[in-house]
């Protein structure tokens, strides 16, 4: 059951977070929604409030420990528990090695990595008083399969992989009630392109996601059912993306 459910969402100003916020407030779940574009997280706020739905936000750099602690407390004031978190803020400047993009590679790990660290180090010991939490993470088939040019940010999303799996294995183990779930998707109609400076993976990555990408509802698809599964089942991985894309 989603209805009612705390949802946390990272990167929720744009593309799949605010897909994600929209499906989930109209199936009832109480949204909290974090990215640094406040204005963006206001109006969507807006949007599914005057729907009838729950909806707070809260400027958020997930690079920042900080920043994600005030998030969750945030979620605890409002609504005195957290369901779920969708770990998905996270920015793409692709680029081959010998351009030697230093600080988008600096920038990548800081977002895509530390970032996902920082949440769950911020809603872990809530979850853990809680004893239950779902944490859901958007990877990409980029931390799948490795290609030209996405050797920084395939390395960041093959972390996020990594990572969760042994948190779901631990969490079995330890009987935490923590359930994981890590989202593959391939191209999807967003913002996302925009954080590419290096023209000539600018111009590829358009062309492809001119003829293939589809739209970021399909993800907030996925997240509902993994959020809508009982306790005693976890979805741990979703691989999605357009039909055609090869
Ligand atoms: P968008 O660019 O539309 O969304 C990215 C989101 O991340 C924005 O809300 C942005 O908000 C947020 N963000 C970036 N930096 C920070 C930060 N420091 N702190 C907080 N929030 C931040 O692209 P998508 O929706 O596509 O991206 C969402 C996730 O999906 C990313 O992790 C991306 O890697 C992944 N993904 C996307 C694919 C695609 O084809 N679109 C394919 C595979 C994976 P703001 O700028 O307001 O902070």
């Amino acid at each position: 059951m989603i209805k009612d459910k705390v949802v946390i969402i990272t990167g929720a100003s744009s593309g799949i977070g605010e897909a994600a916020a929209k499906r989930l407030a109209g199936e009832g779940a109480k949204v909290v929604l974090g990215a640094r574009r406040e204005d963006r997280l206001k109006s969507i706020a807006d949007e599914i409030v005057n729907g009838g739905g729950h909806a707070i936000h809260r400027a958020l750099d997930v690079t920042s420990r900080s920043s994600n602690e005030d998030i969750v407390r945030l979620a605890m004031d409002a609504f005195g528990r957290v369901d779920a978190i969708f770990l998905n803020a996270g920015l793409m400047p692709s680029s081959p090695v010998s351009a030697l993009k230093t600080d988008e590679w600096d920038r990548m790990v800081d977002v895509n990595i530390k970032g996902v660290l920082n949440g769950v180090a911020a809603v872990m010991p809530t979850f853990l008083k809680q004893k239950s939490g779902h944490i859901l993470a958007t990877s990409s088939v980029a931390g799948l399969k490795a290609y030209p040019g996405g050797a920084v940010y395939g390395g960041t999303k093959w972390f996020v992989r990594d990572f969760m799996e042994v948190l779901r294995m631990e969490s079995a183990m330890e009987g935490t009630n923590i359930r994981t779930a890590t989202i593959y998707p391939a191209a999807i109609n967003t913002e996302l392109l925009g954080t590419i400076s290096d023209q000539q993976t600018a111009d590829a990555m358009k062309g492809l996601y001119a003829n293939f990408g589809i739209s970021p509802d399909r993800i907030a698809d996925v997240v509902a059912f993994a959020l809508d599964m009982p306790e005693d089942t976890t979805v741990n991985e979703f691989t999605i993306g357009p039909a055609r894309q090869p």
